[in-house]
């Protein structure tokens, strides 16, 4: 059968681009439908907004530190709005380079809400379009708790667009999201709380870096509040809102902000004309080949729930591309040792095991720890310090995680990732000359292990 497209993608954001592009670099006609923005999640509402808003945040100290360094300067002032307008002005400039880049790849963009209609058609705008192939790429949305009063409170696609900065914020949650938000409402001048479930917020990070960024944060006058959960949420006259937690207390605030993870985007997919099936958290469900149950459908990215992270997408985007059109080429996906930063302030940047996971994996592991103030505060008032930490298998000398807490750790963190996808041993740090004076250096010059 003579088919429209040999490849129809939809959703136009990290994967889906990156899928689209390739296949039709590989000589494939292909189709990409976007219903909301082109280069999706991360480039609207997400890594790259998010990463202007950091560095919004972060001149809050270096005015504060500057002084130490002889510089004076005047009383400074913050400007939502301008902050707000530049960025959007970027973004913008950004959509346009999406759009280049898909139409002079050769591939055809449908702007509207694309469904399924069948195993190999889709219908947008009222048209219907056959595919070979068809790649489900449609992303992730804020997940926010159904409580009476949820529809007063806020999630992160909200968040990059408000009108003004809010006073007083409540950040609910304790991921990336949260922690990162909660840093950046503070840096620019919020009175910020930051309200976790549970007992220590990141779960699943290493324990000493969780620890670490919450002695930094109360450092530096966040509002920690851990075991603490919101039960309702009321609009008061004054347009201020009253949060009411499970244990009774009650906290005022102009912003409530959720960042209580993320749920596939499947709204009016059309799913049910096809035989694609969900996992038991509600994920498109796929192979290692990201083959969904119904042969010709499969699907990338958030959508599938394995790790939501934009460099992840992107390379599950090109492995599809290369196995459909350019088999010769094929390369799995490898999951391992994926480096991550959390931007909060400070950033957290790691790569490899925990601690705790090398231990429940069975490993001898040998801990090697450092923290420091950084050369740079030496002039400042400012106490922040800084995590190094080594994850080591004392049987084999390999190491299995690195992680830090610090300014740049994102930066460090990925150079590291290298060392460790190439089998880096303890040896191989101590062997590296360090890079003097940097924080980095530390890395290679911690000798005696913590003992246990
Ligand atoms: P998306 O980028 O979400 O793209 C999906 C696209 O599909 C969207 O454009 C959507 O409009 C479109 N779509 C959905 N349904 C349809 C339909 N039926 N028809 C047509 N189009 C449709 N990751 C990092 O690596 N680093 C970070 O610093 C980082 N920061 C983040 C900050 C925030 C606030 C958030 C929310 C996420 C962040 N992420 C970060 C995660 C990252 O954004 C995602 O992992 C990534 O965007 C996933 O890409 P994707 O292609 O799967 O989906
Ligand atoms: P996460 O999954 O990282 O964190 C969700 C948080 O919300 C957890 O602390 C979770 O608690 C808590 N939570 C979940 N449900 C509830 C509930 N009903 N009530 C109260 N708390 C709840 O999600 P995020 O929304 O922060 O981010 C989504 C994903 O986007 C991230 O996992 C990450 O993959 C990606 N991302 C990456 C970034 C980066 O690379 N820098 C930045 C931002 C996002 P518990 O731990 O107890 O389950």
């Amino acid at each position: 059968m003579a088919y429209d497209f040999d490849l129809y993608v939809i959703g136009a954001g990290s994967g889906g681009v990156r899928a689209a592009r390739f296949a039709a670099g590989f000589g494939a006609k292909v189709a990409v439908a976007e219903s909301r923005y082109l280069g999706g999640t991360c480039v609207n509402v997400g890594c790259v907004p998010k990463k202007l808003l950091v560095y919004g945040a972060h001149y809050a100290e270096d005015f504060e530190q500057a002084s130490g360094f002889g510089w004076s300067l005047g009383e400074a002032s913050f400007d939502w709005a301008t902050l707000i307008a530049n960025k959007d002005r970027e973004i913008n400039r950004l959509n346009g380079i999406y759009r280049n880049l898909l139409v002079n790849s050769g591939v055809t963009l449908h702007e509207g809400h694309a469904r399924l209609t069948g195993p190999n058609e889709v219908e947008i705008n009222g048209q219907r379009f056959t595919a070979k192939n068809i790649l489900i790429a449609t992303g992730g949305w804020p997940q926010i708790p159904e409580i009476p009063g949820h529809e007063h409170a806020i999630g992160s696609n909200e968040a990059f667009f408000l009108k003004e900065l809010p006073k007083r914020v409540l950040v609910v949650g304790g991921g990336y999201i949260a922690v990162e938000f909660a840093g950046i409402f503070q840096g620019l001048g919020a009175q910020t709380s930051l309200l976790y479930r549970g007992d220590l917020f990141l779960r699943g990070f290493d324990g000493a870096v969780r620890k670490h960024l919450q002695e930094e944060l109360t450092k530096r006058g966040l509002d920690l509040q851990f075991n603490a959960d919101i039960a309702r949420i009321d609009k008061q006259a004054d347009g201020s809102l009253k949060a009411t937690l499970k244990d009774g207390r009650v906290l005022e605030a102009d912003c409530v902000f959720y960042a209580t993870g993320r749920r596939p985007m499947l709204d009016n997919l059309g799913l049910e004309h096809t035989g694609v099936k969900l996992d038991k958290r509600g994920f498109v469900e796929v192979d290692e080949l990201y083959q969904t149950a119904e042969p010709s459908i499969l699907a990338i990215g958030d959508v599938i729930g394995r790790v939501q992270l934009t460099p992840v997408a992107l390379a599950e985007g090109m492995a599809v591309a290369r196995r459909l059109f350019k088999p010769e080429q094929y390369r799995p996906v490898d999951y391992a040792m994926i480096p991550t930063a959390v931007f909060s302030l400070p950033n957290i940047g790691t790569v490899g095991l925990s601690e705790e996971q090398a231990r429940a994996d069975g490993h001898n592991v040998q801990i090697f720890e450092s923290r420091f103030r950084p050369m740079k505060l030496t002039l400042t008032e400012c106490q922040e310090r800084t995590l190094m930490k080594l994850v080591v298998d004392a049987d084999t000398d390999k190491v299995l995680g690195c992680h830090m807490v610090g300014p740049d750790a994102g930066e460090i963190v990925q150079g590291l990732a290298i060392a460790l996808k190439a089998g880096a041993t303890k040896q191989h740090f101590d062997e590296t000359i360090g890079v003097h004076p940097t924080a980095a250096e530390e890395f290679v010059t911690m000798r005696t292990p913590v003992a246990d």
